[in-house]
C-alpha cells in the first residue's frame, strides 16, 4: 500500500502510469484497473476487447476495455496487473454504444460486462469465417548499415533475387503460394531470404465468408415504391420532418391491420438511405418470413437480415459489413437493436406490442426501451408501429411524451373484417369435447365452398393439454414442474411444455391409482385431426413449434398456403402475426378463453391484442372476410372490444383498471425470483430478502412497496422450488436506487439463486 501522504516521487510515478478500465462478464457490476503496457499505449482505447489475468489463479479471461488514461494520483499502483492482449483489430463499441450499454446495466440491474458480452455475437468473438495465414514482407527498417544491406542484395542468387523483387514491387505482404508462383520457384529461396533477415513472416487474418448476400438477392426483382394514400402520406410527412430535423423523438404509429404501415416504413427509410445513413427495423422473430424479407430486399440494394438461424460466420460477416457502413437496412429480431451501424438515421419497431422484445435472461432488457435510449443518444427518430399498441406506449401518447400518428383505414378502401363472438356454452359439440362448434363449422364450410382459405388459431400445442383422472379429479403433472402434462398423440408421449420432460402416458392415476385417465381439452394436434375428419376434401397444414422444427419449414408451409395448395392453415401464435394472404376469407379463434384466464396482470391486454391481430389476417382481398371467436365469456370486454376493432375503447377501459390498481403503466414493477432445491429454505430466504429491502426503503425514504413474497405461479420448475416478490414504485429510479443500496449487503446462501427482472412482461 502507498503511505497515507505519498512522497513527491511516488506521486510522479503514479501519474506516469497508464491504466485501462476493464469490465468482465460477471454479475458483479465493477470496473477493474489494469496497467497498459508500453507497446499497447497507442492502440488500446475504450471499446476494444482484451485478455486480462483475473482472479486468484490469474487465469486469462476475455474482457472489455471501457476507458483508458493516466492513473490519477490517488490510484494505488501496487499490485496492478497488466493487460495481456488486445483481441480485435478495431474497437467493437463506439462512444455512443458504450453509453447505451452502460445505461442498460443501470436500468436493468445487471453488470456492464454482461451487457457488452450479450451485445457482441459469438461469431464476432471467435472471428468465425476467418483464418490466419502466413504472409511474407520485406524488412525495411533493418538494424544494419545501408551499404551492408545493398551488398547482401547484390550478391543474391537469381531465384532469391526474383523473390525479393516480387515482394518489392508488390509493396504488400504475400503468401508463400503467391510468392513462389510469381517468382517461379520453390519455397527454398523464400526461406533463405528469411535467414538472411531480408524478409520476415507474419500472421494475417483473412476472411473467407461465403458471400451470403448474393444468394439472398438471387431471384429478387427490384420494385418501385408504391403511390401512398392520404393517410400514409400524412404519416410519412410527419416522420420526414423529424428525420430532417434530427430529432430523437418517438412516434407511435397506430395503424389498423392492413393499413399499409410497412410502405410508410420503407419510404421513411428511403430518406435516411439517401443521406448515406442506415436504418434498423426490429420485428418479432416469427415475422421474419421470406415474404417480409423480400419486401425490403425488392426495395433496397443492401439489406442485412439478422435471424436466429444464422451461422456464426454469417453473423460475423453482417457485423463487419454493418460496422463498415455498407448496409442500408438492418432487419432483425430483438438483438438487432445493437447493430453497430456507424451512421444510424432511423429505428423502427414493428409490432411493438410483442413480448418477445423483452429478453428473459440477463441482461433482461426490453428492446423498445433500449431503442428509445439509442434514438435519444443518436438524435434519430424512433417509430413504434402496431395495430394494438401497448398500454405503456399509449399512455406516453396520452401524456404527450410521444407523438401519435394514426392510420385508421385499410388500404384500397378494404373493410375491417366482421367479427362474430360465438358463445359456445350451449354448443352440443363443444360439450362433447370437440373443438369446432356448430357455427364455426358452418362458416368454414361456406368459406371453403366459395373457394376461400381458412386460418384456425389455437394457443395450445400438442394433442390434449390435460390427462384427467375421474377418480380424484386431478390431472397428471410433470414430476419436476407441477404443470399439467400434454399428450402428444403422434409419439404417444405425455410432455411437459416447460422442461420438455416426457414419458409414456400412465395407465392409471399416479395419485389415486384409478384406471382409465381421460384426455381432456384440445391442442393443435387434436384440432388437426378433427379438421381432417370434418373437412375430408380439403388440404390442411398445422403450424406450431412441433411441426416447425427444421430450418425453412416455416417458409415451405407459408409458400404452399400462398400458392393455394393448402386450404386450411391451423396453428399457434406463429400464424397470428403479419401474414398477408388476400384469399383468406375466414379466421377462427378456436378458444379465446385460454389466454384470458391466465393469472397475469396483462392477460386482458394480451387477449385483446391476439384477437385483433388474428382478425387482421382476413379480409385483405376483394372477397372480404369474417372472423369467428369461440368463447365461454362472450361479454368479456377484451373480446367485445377486439370484435368491434375498438382499440381506443379498450385502452380507455383497461387504463382505467390499471390506474385504480396502481399497476403498470402507472407504476413500475421489478420481480425478484428465488429458487433452490428445498422449499422451506427458499421461502425463508425470500422473506429475509424482502425484509431487508423493506427496511432499507424506509431508512432511505424511498417510496417502494414490497409485495410478497409468495410462491411463484409455477412453484416447481425443473426440480427447483420458486418463490417471488415484487418491488413496486411510481418511479423506476426508486426501485433501482433501493436495489443498489442493498446489493452489497445481501446475505448469501449457496443453494439459493435469485434474479431481478425490471419491468417484467409476464406477471
Ligand atoms: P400493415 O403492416 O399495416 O398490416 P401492410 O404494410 O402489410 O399493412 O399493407 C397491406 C397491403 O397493402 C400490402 O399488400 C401492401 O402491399 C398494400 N399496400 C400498402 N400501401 C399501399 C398503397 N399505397 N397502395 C396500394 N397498396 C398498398
Ligand atoms: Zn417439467
Amino acid at each position: 500500500e502507498l503511505p497515507e501522504n505519498p512522497m513527491p516521487w511516488e506521486r510522479e510515478s503514479a501519474q506516469g502510469l497508464y491504466l485501462a478500465q476493464i469490465v468482465l462478464n460477471r454479475p458483479v457490476d465493477r470496473v477493474f484497473h489494469y496497467l497498459v503496457p508500453e507497446s499497447m499505449r497507442s492502440v488500446l482505447r475504450a471499446g476494444y476487447r482484451v485478455r486480462v489475468p483475473f482472479g486468484r489463479g490469474n487465469q486469462f479471461v476475455a474482457a472489455y476495455c471501457v476507458g483508458v488514461g493516466p492513473a490519477d494520483e490517488n490510484q494505488p499502483s501496487i499490485r496492478l496487473k497488466a493487460v495481456e492482449a488486445i483481441l480485435d483489430n478495431r474497437p467493437l463499441f463506439n462512444a455512443k454504444m458504450l453509453k447505451l450499454t452502460r445505461w442498460i446495466a443501470d436500468r436493468y440491474l445487471c453488470s456492464w460486462g454482461q451487457v457488452l458480452e450479450c451485445v457482441v455475437p459469438a461469431g464476432v468473438k471467435n472471428q468465425a469465417g476467418t483464418r490466419l495465414v502466413t504472409v511474407f514482407e520485406l524488412i525495411t527498417a533493418v538494424p544494419r548499415a545501408e551499404n551492408e544491406v545493398a551488398e547482401v542484395i547484390s550478391k543474391l542468387p537469381a531465384k532469391q533475387r526474383a523473390v525479393f523483387d516480387v515482394l518489392k514491387s508488390a509493396n504488400k505482404p504475400l503468401t508463400l503460394d503467391e510468392l513462389t508462383q510469381a517468382a517461379n520457384c520453390g519455397s527454398g529461396p523464400v526461406q533463405s531470404l528469411k535467414k538472411k533477415s531480408l524478409i520476415r513472416s507474419l500472421q494475417k487474418r483473412v476472411s473467407q465468408f461465403s458471400n451470403g448476400d448474393e444468394a439472398a438477392y438471387a431471384g429478387i426483382k427490384k420494385e418501385d415504391d408504391l403511390q401512398l394514400n392520404i393517410d400514409q402520406r400524412r404519416a410519412l410527412d410527419q416522420l420526414l420532418s423529424a428525420i430532417r430535423g434530427k430529432e430523437g423523438s418517438t412516434f407511435v404509429l397506430h395503424g389498423v391491420t392492413g393499413s399499409g404501415k410497412t410502405e410508410v416504413y420503407i419510404q421513411a427509410i428511403r430518406e435516411v438511405v439517401s443521406y448515406g445513413q442506415q436504418a434498423i427495423v426490429l420485428v418479432p422473430e416469427i415475422s421474419l418470413t421470406p415474404q417480409a424479407i423480400q419486401r425490403f430486399r425488392s426495395r433496397f440494394d443492401s439489406v442485412a437480415v439478422l435471424h436466429s438461424h444464422l451461422s456464426d460466420s454469417d453473423r460475423h460477416y453482417h457485423w463487419q459489413n454493418i460496422a463498415a457502413g455498407k448496409v442500408q437496412v438492418i432487419v432483425g429480431a430483438r438483438s438487432a437493436v445493437f447493430a453497430p451501424a456507424p451512421h444510424l438515421g432511423l429505428i423502427i419497431i414493428d409490432e411493438e406490442h410483442e413480448t418477445s422484445f423483452k429478453q428473459e435472461t440477463a441482461p433482461r432488457y426490453h428492446a423498445r426501451e433500449v431503442a428509445r435510449k439509442r434514438s435519444e443518444l443518436e438524435g434519430v427518430p424512433l417509430i413504434l408501429g402496431s395495430a394494438t399498441p401497448t398500454l405503456n406506449s399509449w399512455l406516453r401518447v396520452i401524456e404527450k411524451k410521444d407523438t401519435l400518428i394514426s392510420m385508421p383505414n385499410r388500404v384500397n378502401n378494404l373493410a375491417m373484417p366482421g367479427v362474430n363472438i360465438i358463445d359456445v356454452r350451449n354448443d352440443a359439440r363443444i360439450r362433447r369435447n370437440e373443438s369446432i362448434g356448430r357455427v364455426l363449422h358452418t362458416g368454414m364450410q361456406h368459406a371453403l365452398e366459395a373457394g376461400g382459405q381458412v386460418i384456425l388459431f389455437l394457443n395450445l400445442r400438442g394433442y390434449s393439454p390435460a390427462l384427467w383422472c375421474k377418480g380424484c379429479g386431478n390431472s397428471v403433472t410433470c414430476p419436476h414442474c407441477e404443470i399439467s402434462l400434454t399428450w402428444h398423440r403422434d409419439k404417444n408421449l405425455a410432455v411437459c411444455h416447460s422442461c420438455e420432460f416426457s414419458s409414456q402416458p400412465p395407465k392409471q392415476c399416479p395419485r389415486c391409482g384409478a384406471p382409465g385417465l381421460r384426455f381432456v381439452g384440445a391442442g393443435t394436434q387434436r384440432l388437426e385431426e378433427e379438421v381432417r375428419a370434418k373437412f375430408p376434401g380439403y388440404s390442411c397444414k398445422r403450424m406450431d413449434s412441433d411441426t416447425m422444427r427444421g430450418v425453412g419449414s416455416h417458409a415451405k408451409v407459408l409458400n404452399a398456403f400462398a400458392a393455394g395448395d393448402v386450404d386450411i392453415l391451423l396453428g399457434t401464435q406463429m400464424i397470428a402475426k403479419g401474414l398477408d394472404f388476400p384469399n383468406v376469407t375466414l379466421v377462427g379463434v378456436v378458444d379465446a378463453d385460454t389466454m384470458l384466464h391466465q393469472p397475469d396482470l396483462f392477460a386482458s391486454e394480451r387477449t385483446f391484442q391476439l384477437i385483433a391481430q388474428v382478425a387482421g389476417r382476413t379480409g385483405r382481398g376483394m372477397q372480404g372476410g369474417r372472423v369467428f371467436v369461440q368463447t365461454a365469456s362472450p361479454a368479456e370486454p377484451a373480446i367485445v372490444k377486439a370484435a368491434e376493432h375498438d382499440f381506443l375503447g379498450f385502452s380507455q377501459l383497461e387504463l382505467g383498471h390499471r390506474k385504480e390498481m396502481n399497476a403498470p403503466p402507472y407504476s413500475h414493477f421489478a420481480r425478484v425470483i428465488l429458487r433452490g432445491p428445498q422449499e422451506e429454505r427458499v421461502q425463508d430466504f425470500a422473506r429475509q430478502l424482502a425484509q431487508i429491502l423493506s427496511d432499507a426503503a424506509s431508512e432511505k425514504q424511498l417510496d417502494v412497496q414490497i409485495l410478497g413474497p409468495a410462491p411463484a405461479p409455477i412453484i416447481r420448475l425443473k426440480k427447483y422450488f420458486r418463490y417471488h416478490f415484487q418491488l413496486a414504485a411510481a418511479n423506476v429510479e426508486a426501485i433501482l436506487q433501493l436495489w443498489n443500496e442493498i446489493t452489497d449487503k445481501l446475505p448469501r446462501e449457496k443453494a439459493i439463486e435469485y434474479i431481478i427482472d425490471v419491468d417484467p412482461v409476464n406477471m
